[in-house]
């Protein structure tokens, strides 16, 4: 059991060792008989008393880790000093923390992969006692973590725009290619429905997600509504439209067939404002265009 607390530092060493139900209890010691006082530097010898710290480590198979370290106080006999008195410092725990840096590493590494209280369940799970707002003490306390946890949330979001981009053109690819047949099955609607839908999510997503005081909140209910219409099993319409024909350099007008697909969506939505703001922004508009300008919009959006 030595290696555990050699791991800690090596110059200490284990005195007891207990194993209880529900903890494992570590007393351990300092080997360095000397110590420098943090006020001034000076090194002492001279011994005042000694208390028992009480510091959580890393689980051991599943139990909680106590670790008792045996601490001294010194006197410093440094006259110019301010104080008379010091604690000795132990390297692996800050100098009134309750748990071992090693440890804090650990939570903070769960803390910027969950939200803090889903980071305290699973900690607790894996029996580390620490609450959440205790979590979120040690990730303002540390400046550089908070940063690279806004490094994690600025990839979450580009990640939502990739997600959102590949959809878009994948619903995109499956419509054109869908309506250039004659005949569509019930597959081909289904494919179309699965394609929008998808993106769709994507859009809201992103939408949802993106701080930005420019948010076109309007068109974001009007999608809201298609969204929750589209789960409700209504249909988006597929339409053949007439387009103006070539008059140069072939002088006779032509008409060429342009399918696309629509927005004919109703459904009765508790939400009367997001039904209005579909009706005036989406309803008998294009699928396709409607969704590459939203997102076109959101792409452009300043974060706050
Ligand atoms: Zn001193």
């Amino acid at each position: 059991m030595d290696f555990i607390v050699k791991d800690l530092d090596n110059n200490y060493k284990l005195d007891a060792f207990r194993n209880k139900a529900d903890k494992i209890i570590f007393e351990i010691s300092s080997e360095i008989s000397t110590a420098n006082c943090p006020y001034c530097g000076k090194e002492s010898k001279r011994i005042h008393s000694r208390y028992q710290r009480e510091i959580q480590d890393l689980p051991i198979q599943g139990k909680k880790v106590v670790l008792l370290v045996s601490t001294r106080k010194f006197f410093c006999d440094n006259d110019a000093c301010c104080k008379r008195t010091f604690s000795e410092r132990h390297t692996f725990v800050d100098a009134n923390g309750k748990r071992t840096k090693r440890l804090e590493k650990n939570i903070l590494f769960t803390s910027s992969q969950l939200s803090s209280i889903n980071a305290s369940k699973v900690l607790k799970n894996s029996n580390v006692d620490i609450s959440k707002s205790s979590i979120c003490v040690l990730l303002k306390k540390m400046p550089c973590f908070e940063k690279k946890c806004m490094g994690i949330m600025g990839d979450y979001m580009n990640n939502l725009m990739y997600a959102m981009e590949h959809s878009y053109s994948e619903m995109k690819i499956e419509i054109d290619q869908i309506l250039k047949k004659t005949d569509y099955t019930t597959e081909d609607e289904n494919s179309i429905f699965y394609a929008v839908g998808k993106c769709l999510h994507a859009m809201l997503d992103y939408a949802e997600r993106i701080r930005s005081n420019d948010l076109d909140k309007d068109t974001l209910d009007a999608f809201k509504y298609a969204n929750n219409g589209l789960k409700h099993g209504i249909e988006v319409e597929t339409i053949t439209k007439p387009t103006g024909g070539i008059t140069f350099p072939i002088q006779f007008p032509l008409e060429i067939p342009v399918r696309r697909i629509i927005w004919k969506v109703k459904w009765d939505a508790r939400s009367k404002r997001q039904e209005e703001m579909y009706l005036k922004h989406l309803d008998g508009k294009d699928v396709v265009s409607t969704c590459g300008e939203f997102i076109e919009r959101l792409k452009k959006l300043k974060k706050v």
